[in-house]
């Protein structure tokens, strides 16, 4: 089974896209947003090395990782960023091989919203899939979609890859800027072409 990564910053599409490939082909996604969630639940071990880093400070009054608290911390200060992600990443590539074992399909995604050639998670990847699309359409999107006011948009954008660093690392690029029925469109020829290649 082939293991593709599949990235691209806020707004680009990547739900979307993994529930077509869900729904059109039965080909899952796994979700590292929500294993990194797993990762620091209450009373794991992944929780408690994030206090002896951070402190106990940022527990909420129920003993739970206040997330927003920790994000703050975080969001400016990249040495303190690296030090969760090296307690993180490592808790998280183990997860992953777990839902790998599971799945039956000929390949599978693997969501990555913050995909950097360093990250961990690179070396269980056989191909990246970026979802590219325009900052003036994302950023729209996402306003809509969030609520949320447009300079935080921004500042969000800005902290996270570029399209550059991104596309470098693709092996596979959607764009996602039209319809959803071109969209659907380019999952079905970009699967045929993951079929054709995982056959060989
Ligand atoms: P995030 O990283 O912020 O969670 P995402 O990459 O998962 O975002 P989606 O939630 O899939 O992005 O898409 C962002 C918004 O744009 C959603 O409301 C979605 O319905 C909409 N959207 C995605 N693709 C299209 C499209 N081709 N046409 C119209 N709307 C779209």
């Amino acid at each position: 089974m082939k293991n593709i990564a599949l990235t691209g910053g806020i707004g680009c599409g990547k739900t979307t896209v993994s529930n077509i490939f869900l729904k059109n082909f039965g080909i899952p996604t796994i979700d590292t947003d929500l294993l990194a969630r797993q990762a620091v639940t209450k009373g794991s071990s992944g929780l408690t090395q994030v206090i002896s880093r951070f402190g106990s400070d940022i527990l909420n009054d129920k003993d739970e990782l206040d997330r927003l608290k920790l994000k703050k911390i975080i969001f400016f200060d990249k040495d303190k960023r690296k030090t969760l992600e090296k307690i993180i990443h490592p808790i998280v590539n183990r997860l992953v091989k777990e839902k790998i074992r599971m799945i039956t399909s000929h390949y599978c995604l693997i969501a990555v919203p913050i995909l950097r050639k360093e990250s961990t998670i690179m070396s269980l990847v056989d191909r990246v899939l970026f979802i590219d699309c325009k900052e003036s359409i994302r950023i729209e999107r996402t306003v809509l979609r969030d609520k949320l006011e447009l300079p935080l948009v921004k500042k969000i954008i800005k902290s996270q890859p570029s399209r550059i660093e991104l596309k470098e690392m693709a092996t596979d690029i959607i764009q996602n800027n039209d319809s959803f029925s071109e969209l659907n469109r380019d999952i079905g020829k970009l699967h045929e072409k993951f079929i054709r290649l995982f056959e060989r």
